[in-house]
């Protein structure tokens, strides 16, 4: 059967490349997306360079958005205590209100067909052919992706097990002028139960991301008293939340982050990116996952629409396979390392791993990472 319809749910980075991937190869589609571009994301903003050579492919390098280079790591532990390596790959900054946008425009450009400020409410598969009921139409497709992150209604109703699980961790992002902090820097501050990322983006502009646990917000009435209580303990910190010009009127914040394991394809759903599992963002690689998984679902998707004799059941099960091959140890690891912050000895022994011992400290940063692709 050819010519099959293909909706992707959900326009992140995952959703916005399956469907540059899909179009360029012939394969028409359609993205559902319930907010419209721009939009800001809670997100550290840092991607890994191990992306370049895939988006250079689809002609979709951001180098005219000028992202800021990053090729040095500092981190410190929660009571101020520094190490400083290179990285081994680096990567880049772009905010991610500018990528999807330029993203959505070269998507568009190439002639996928978007319905923006349209959220999914139901998929359904039956008869070898899905159902998707949004807040305005209802859509009829022979392939689903899903790409909807980390957490989303859909979720509820696929009845996916990490949804009944509370999470207690939130996510917090501003944007920041600050003059002295070094273009090619990433730095990650542990506080008490939490982790502080800051580095550059495109325009002058410094992204300040942390992940705190839900507790040090509840003993504190508000973000604000929470930051001068906790982040503050850290001296790094607490300078450059003095020093800085803040940009957004209020942080963008979100919660209930997870970071169990998840299943790579749902009811017949092809899930990418974080919808498919989420890695700890300390590591610095949801967002090179969620590009490299768009790759990996678009190539079986486009050998399902293309090639006869090529099944649903193989096509579900060859990508399963190799989604788990490329990702699952990273994710592992990722959870393996978050244990190492947020805690006064523990962020201490990371901090000493990288000063006194750099190939270990290199070593657990390669277990997060991938090849280039
Ligand atoms: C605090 C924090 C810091 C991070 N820092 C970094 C970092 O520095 N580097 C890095 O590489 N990664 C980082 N990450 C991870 C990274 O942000 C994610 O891995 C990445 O955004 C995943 O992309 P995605 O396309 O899967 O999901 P998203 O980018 O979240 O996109 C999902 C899209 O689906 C849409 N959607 C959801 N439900 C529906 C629905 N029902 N109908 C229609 N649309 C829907 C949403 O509006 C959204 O646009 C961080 C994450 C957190 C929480």
């Amino acid at each position: 059967m050819r010519n099959k319809k293909i909706i992707i749910s959900g326009g992140g980075l995952a959703g916005l490349i399956s469907s540059i991937h899909l179009t360029r190869a012939g394969v028409q589609c359609q993205l559902i997306e319930k907010q419209s571009y721009p939009f800001h994301r809670v997100c550290g903003e840092y991607i890994s360079n191990e992306v370049v050579p895939y988006l250079k492919s689809l002609d979709v390098y951001p180098e005219e958005l000028r992202p800021s280079s990053i090729r040095q790591f500092q981190l410190t532990s929660v009571n101020g205590k520094s190490a400083s390596l290179p990285l081994d790959l680096g990567g880049f900054g772009i905010s991610r209100y500018q990528l999807d946008y330029f993203l959505f425009q070269k998507a568009k450009q190439y002639g996928v067909e978007f319905h923006l400020n349209t959220e999914v409410e139901k998929i359904s598969f039956d008869s070898n052919h899905f159902l998707i009921n949004t807040n305005r139409e209802l859509y009829e497709s022979d392939v689903v992706i899903g790409s909807f992150g980390k957490r989303s209604k859909l979720d509820i109703q696929l009845g996916r097990s990490f949804i009944q699980k509370r999470s207690p961790y939130v996510g917090v992002k501003y944007h920041l002028q600050l003059k002295n902090f070094p273009n090619d820097l990433i730095a990650l501050h542990n506080f008490k139960d939490g982790y502080c990322g800051i580095s550059r983006v495109e325009s002058d502009r410094v992204n300040l991301c942390y992940l705190t646990h839900r507790k040090n917000l509840k003993t504190h009435r508000n973000i604000k008293e929470m930051e001068e209580a906790v982040l503050f303990q850290n001296p790094f910190l607490k300078n450059i939340f003095k020093e800085a010009i803040f940009l957004f009127d209020k942080p963008e914040t979100i919660n209930e982050i997870s970071f169990e394991t998840k299943a790579p394809v749902v009811e017949h759903i092809l899930m990418a990116g974080d919808a498919a599992g989420m890695i700890t963002p300390l590591c610095g690689n949801g967002m090179a996952m969620a590009i490299h998984s768009a790759k990996i679902l678009s190539e079986h998707v486009i050998r399902f629409c293309n090639e006869d004799g090529y099944s649903r059941e193989q096509m579900e099960n060859d990508y399963a396979n190799a989604w788990t091959r490329m990702f699952a140890r990273r994710l592992q690891a990722g959870r393996h390392i978050q244990r190492l912050f947020g805690d006064m000895w523990t962020s201490n022994l990371a901090v000493n791993l990288a000063l006194y011992t750099p190939p270990v400290a290199n070593y657990l940063m390669k277990k997060t990472h991938g090849e280039v692709f």
